[in-house]
């Protein structure tokens, strides 16, 4: 899916008074996009990026029929990579590097931006039926925002077996297997299917976060208590964790999300993630004035319109 990063979206929830527990737990944001509702785990105000993940939509479950299409028109992309994973449903994608690829649950999407892309995405053919995935955005470092557009499509990612669950890896490495999936960054992007009580060892220098899709896994706080996570919820462990216990409540299907702390800062507008207002500036303008820098990807649908920054 496309952003866009709005005023809303960082308006986060306020910290829990006193010391912060070590596992942190933020509610997502619930937005509309292209006739969808989606739940945004990342970013919040404050959180804003989980190693080099900056962006995080849980879409769906949402029922596909001819007067409920999927039409999310042709959008600008810098600086970014999007991640599409589907648990249920297909969607068609479309980019200005010639791309027409349908995507099905356990296939992967990864399109880089770069200096500039565009892409629709839409109702895949004649699916109807239950649409239910999660959009994530990976923020390129310095080494590559600047560099040309890119797109892969994995037909399948590696799994892996653990101990109560099995895992889908679609970035990095994860009980000994690595997706083929280009990665700028240290990064790992996994689905769990978790049915009883699971151990998985974590590289203690990524921070991480868990996005629980379907279920609910059991919170052990500090002063002992428990609580139920499920979908709507961003768990984040700072680094140091080398390992992640989770205890699921029925069958759970969660995403698991890590990497090194970012290298800076960055400023995310609409579809953009840059550094400085002057980047976004200039992407709006070139992108409403049809500039040639991102592009067409042919799709039926109409072309969205940057809105004006706000600064
Ligand atoms: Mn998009």
């Amino acid at each position: 899916m496309s952003g866009p990063i709005l005023p809303d979206d960082v308006d986060g929830d306020s910290r829990p008074a006193g010391s912060p527990p070590e596992i942190e737990v933020t509610d997502s944001h619930v937005a509309q996009v292209g006739g969808m509702t989606v739940r945004r785990a990342l970013p919040r105000r404050d959180r804003r990026t989980v190693g080099a993940w900056c962006f995080a939509d849980h879409m769906g479950p949402h029922s596909v029929d001819e007067e409920h299409p999927i039409e999310i028109g042709p959008h600008p992309h810098i600086g970014l990579q999007t991640v599409t994973w589907l648990t249920s449903g297909a969607l068609l994608h479309r980019d200005s590097l010639g791309s027409e690829q349908p995507i099905r649950p356990g296939q992967l999407n990864l399109m880089t931006a770069g200096h500039g892309v565009s892409h629709s995405e839409e109702s895949a053919g004649r699916f109807h039926g239950e649409l239910q995935g999660i959009q994530l955005w990976v923020a390129q470092p310095e080494a590559t925002r600047h560099g040309p557009p890119a797109f892969e499509h994995h037909d399948e990612v590696p799994r892996v077996d653990l101990d109560g669950a099995t895992a889908s890896v679609l970035v990095g490495s994860l009980g000994g297997v690595t997706s083929p999936a280009r990665r700028d960054t240290d990064l790992l992007g996994a689905e769990l299917n978790v049915r009883s009580r699971t151990s998985t060892a974590l590289d203690p220098a990524y921070e991480h976060a868990v996005v629980v899709i379907e279920g609910a896994v059991t919170l052990r706080c500090a002063d002992e208590s428990t609580r139920d996570v499920g979908p709507g919820h961003l768990m984040h462990l700072p680094p140091g964790h080398d390992e992640l216990v989770l205890d699921p409540v029925g069958p759970t299907r969660l995403m698991l999300l890590g990497g090194v702390p970012f290298e800076s800062k960055i400023l995310m507008w609409w579809n953009f993630v840059a550094r400085s207002h002057d980047e976004v500036d200039a992407a709006t303008a070139e992108w409403n004035g049809g500039s040639d820098r991102f592009g067409d990807p042919g799709s039926p649908l109409g072309r969205m319109r940057a809105p004006d920054t706000p600064w």
